[in-house]
């Protein structure tokens, strides 16, 4: 499922294809994925138009093509782009294409259907307006933050780390890499952290999802000392003595070192 560092792949990827070509033809192929924007409204708005800047909030995406108008772009379980000419290399799920002037062509391809496309008139409101939490890889997202938020949380602490509305662009497989390089177990109260391991997992924060981003999400590009590419119960730990196991938290299978990762409750 796209996290932020997937989104923040694919936004990297819009960037450096579809930016400042004319849109001449938006095709919805599947109603089911819009937001509060018909087909035809789509069409009406983008027609004529370029995509003009990126932006990123958790895991949304956002893409100016007017002074205040924003394509929002929300990958659910499955989403991704796709920038072609040839109809042979259509992804499978293509849902909207975005035709442009010079005969190429952007998908977004979701097989699941649970994203989104809509438009707003900026990110503050979209923000606002879905109950957003502010984009965990942004500066102004510092320990003085993520302290605050946490002290108001209860419950599992991977739940905390997941919830969107508090702060967004944690999913179910990088709260379990920072929790993993935190040394911290997923099932670990939060309102029992201490100081120094909310520091702990806020520096695993910002270390995982950077390092994601570098490798492009790819598990094989990710430091072998990491969860991702050992992601499989049963494993020897890579930093330790200790075994992979794995278990559902709050309905989501997580996976956890037995070891390294202490749980505080
Ligand atoms: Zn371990």
């Amino acid at each position: 499922m796209p996290e932020l560092p997937d989104v923040e792949v694919f936004r990297k990827y819009l960037n450096r294809t579809a930016l400042n070509r004319k849109i001449e033809k938006v095709e919805v192929r599947d109603k089911d994925v819009l937001g509060a924007h018909s087909a035809r409204s789509l069409q009406m708005k983008l027609k004529g138009r370029k995509f003009k800047e990126t932006e990123r909030r958790g895991k949304y995406m956002f893409v100016r093509f007017e002074k205040n108008a924003w394509l929002v772009l929300h990958f659910g379980m499955t989403g991704f782009l796709k920038y072609y000419k040839n109809e042979d290399q259509e992804p499978d799920h293509a849902r909207v294409i975005f035709n442009f002037a010079n005969g190429y062509k952007l998908a977004y391809d979701n097989q699941r259907k649970l994203g989104k496309v809509d438009i707003a008139k900026g990110l503050e409101d979209f923000a606002a307006e879905n109950d957003i939490g502010p984009d965990v890889l942004k500066d102004d997202f510092d320990l003085g933050k993520f302290k605050e938020i946490m002290d108001k949380k209860r419950g599992l602490v991977k739940s905390a780390l997941m919830d969107q509305k508090s702060m967004a662009g944690i999913g179910n497989i990088y709260s379990d890499e920072i929790l993993f390089r935190a040394g911290i177990h997923p099932a670990s109260r939060t309102e029992k952290l201490g100081n120094k391991e909310v520091k702990k997992i806020f520096k695993a924060l910002k270390t995982v999802l950077n390092k994601a981003v570098e490798a492009e999400v790819d598990p094989q590009k990710m430091p072998r000392s990491y969860l991702l590419p050992n992601r499989e119960a049963g494993r020897k730990c890579p930093q330790c003595k200790g075994k992979i196991e794995s278990r559902k938290f709050s309905g989501r299978t997580g996976y956890f070192c037995n070891r390294h990762q202490k749980k505080i409750s």
